[in-house]
This record gives structure tokens, C-alpha cells and sequence, in this order.
């Protein structure tokens, strides 16, 4: 492991000023996914800048009626709290969903934002990957990608993003809001991951040293009946193979506003923005909701041995849009 400097902040302006004086430093959350990086070789900081102690661990009510979820509060935190359970549950349950108590209690909402791929050759040094050292290939598209994406990727990279958390964000129209040293900012979270490209070593829209401060969540009634349904070849502690955010409202069996983002297929969270106009006004029943996942799929593009993701993410969107009409009209 390279030799390493580490600075605590106290306040926003310090550490971005930190940050801006180091080219190579890199923000300090949790370390759930950077410490790890570090002891394989693939993150060589020059500084890291601890941002635990910011005054961004606060989940605040917005005046619209949404929430702000600030950037170092923790998994566990986030998943615990009230007005997440009640009016976002399927957040509540993609956090949990995600890794283990011990890492969702050190593990920050900004963090899990930004962690990367585990793509196995990313993190093999030995292996090209154009993700860790552009232009030097892709070990995965002809190699073990069973696990890899179905939508949105490059022949420059295949790999998915591994943030349960993200795409239940995704689903409820979440918006990132970050700082800089020329003033704050926001995107939207559909909008905060760049496309791969060519350019698959570049994740985030995020200018240049910017720090992310949290997430606002919009007021959304139909979040409050929400499901996220994680699929993963191990009952716990497992990424996932496939997983859907789900919320849905139906009145008189017809849908009246629904929201569906798939996790696990592309190198970001992935809104189903297809599946969401097929359903909509339309009759809420399994044949419908198969039909809207197999609109969305029609733009999935698998590799040799990761077909088989289509048909686990039709099935998907159908049993859980099916169960969330059932409990409607109980
Ligand atoms: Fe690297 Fe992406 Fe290819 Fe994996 S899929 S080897 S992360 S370029």
C-alpha cells in the first residue's frame, strides 16, 4: 500500500480546500469500499480527507413534505429511521438488503453513492481493465461476466454498479447536491452517473473536488407502498444478480402512478422508464406488468453467459407488482 496522509475535517470549507490542494486526495467515508481498494493496489491516494465529522449526519424534513438525508449519515441510520420505514419502505429495505450490520454501520450515504464496481478484474491487477487503467481492455466482455450488465454498457465495460441503496433512490427521484469551492451544486440521480462510453473510468457527472453534502428525496404519496426485491446466489452479504425498487398505486385496478428502477444491469441504477409509461393508465395485472418489463428489456444487449438476466428481471417486475397490487386491495 502506498504511504498515505490523513486529515480530519471539521467543516465543508476546510476539507474542500484540503481537497484542492491535493490532486490526489480522495474523500474518507466509512472506508467500506476505499480501504479495501487501497489494500489491493487499485486506489493509490497521496491524502485522505475524513469527512465523518462534517455536520451532514442529520435526515431533515423538506418544507415540500420530502426528505434530506444528509451525506455521512449511516446506513443503519438511514434504514432506522421512521419517515424512511413509513414513507419510503422500499429504501428501508434495499439499505438492509445491502452487506452487513457491522459495514451498514460504518458505511455512509454519500459513500455508498460512489463505491465502485467489484468487478473481479477491476480489482485483479494483473488484468486489463479500462475502468482502473483506460486503454488497456476489457478482461470481462469475453471473459467471467456472468454477473456483469444487460443495458448501457461499451464494449469498454460491461460492469455493474453494485449499490442496492441507489436504485431505491433511483426509483423515488432522488436529487444528489454536492459543494465546491465555487458554490454548491445538484443532480439528479438519473443524471449523477455518467454514461460508460469510452470512458468507463469516469463514473460521475460531479465536478472536480466536489464533495457530496446528501440526497433530497421529493415528496412521492405512491413510495409509501414500495417493495425492493434483491436477488443474489446467497441468502446474506451478497451483491445482487438482479433487484427492482418498486412502488405502485392502483385505484379501481387500474395504474394510476407507478415507479420501477432495476439494480444490478447497467453501470448505474437503472429507471425503467419504459416499463413506467407502458403500465400507466393501464390495467394492473401480471400480464400487463410482464409486458412493460419486456418493453424495457427490448434494449438489453447480454453477453454470452448473462442472458439469463432478462428473464429473472421480467420475473421480477412481475411478482413484485403483482404482490403490490394484492396488498392494495386487501
Ligand atoms: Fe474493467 Fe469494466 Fe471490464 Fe470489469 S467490465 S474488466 S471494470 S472495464
Amino acid at each position: 500500500m502506498r504511504e498515505f496522509a490523513y486529515r480530519r475535517a471539521t467543516d465543508v470549507p476546510a476539507a474542500l480546500a484540503l481537497v484542492d490542494a491535493e490532486p490526489e486526495a480522495r474523500w474518507l467515508g466509512g472506508g467500506t469500499n476505499l480501504v479495501d481498494l487501497m489494500k489491493s493496489g487499485v486506489e493509490r491516494p497521496a491524502l485522505l480527507v475524513d469527512v465523518r465529522e462534517l455536520p451532514l449526519d442529520r435526515i431533515e424534513d423538506t418544507p415540500e413534505g420530502g426528505l434530506r438525508i444528509g451525506a455521512t449519515v449511516t446506513n443503519s441510520d438511514l434504514a432506522a429511521d421512521p419517515r424512511v420505514r413509513l414513507r419510503y419502505p422500499a429504501l428501508t429495505q434495499a439499505v438492509l438488503a445491502g452487506a452487513s450490520g457491522q459495514l451498514r454501520n460504518m458505511a455512509t450515504v454519500g459513500g455508498n453513492l460512489l463505491q465502485r464496481t467489484r468487478c473481479g478484474y477491476f480489482t485483479d491487477a494483473a488484468a486489463p481493465c479500462n475502468k482502473r487503467t483506460p486503454g488497456s481492455g476489457c478482461a470481462a466482455v469475453h471473459g467471467e461476466h456472468r454477473n456483469h450488465a444487460i443495458l448501457g454498457a461499451s464494449a469498454h465495460c460491461v460492469a455493474v454498479h453494485p449499490s442496492d441503496m441507489a436504485v431505491a433512490l433511483a426509483a423515488f427521484d432522488a436529487v444528489v447536491t454536492y459543494e465546491t469551492l465555487d458554490g454548491p451544486g445538484q443532480l439528479a440521480l438519473e443524471d449523477f452517473y455518467r454514461p460508460v462510453g469510452d470512458t468507463p473510468h469516469l463514473e460521475t457527472a460531479l465536478p472536480v473536488g466536489a464533495l457530496v453534502t446528501g440526497v433530497t428525496l421529493p415528496p412521492a404519496p405512491v413510495a409509501a407502498h414500495s417493495r425492493y426485491r434483491k436477488v443474489r446466489e446467497r441468502a446474506s452479504y451478497a451483491f445482487a444478480i438482479g433487484s427492482l425498487a418498486a412502488a405502485l398505486d392502483v385505484r379501481d385496478g387500474t395504474v394510476h402512478d407507478v415507479r420501477l428502477a432495476l439494480g444490478a444491469v447497467a453501470s448505474r441504477p437503472w429507471r425503467a422508464r419504459a416499463a413506467e409509461a407502458a403500465l400507466t393508465g393501464g390495467p394492473a395485472t401480471a400480464e400487463a406488468f410482464a409486458a412493460a418489463a419486456d418493453a424495457e428489456l427490448a434494449a438489453a444487449r447480454p453477453l454470452a453467459d448473462n442472458g439469463y438476466k432478462i428473464t429473472l428481471l421480467r420475473n421480477l417486475v412481475t411478482a413484485v407488482l403483482t404482490e403490490l397490487t394484492e396488498e392494495a386491495a386487501r
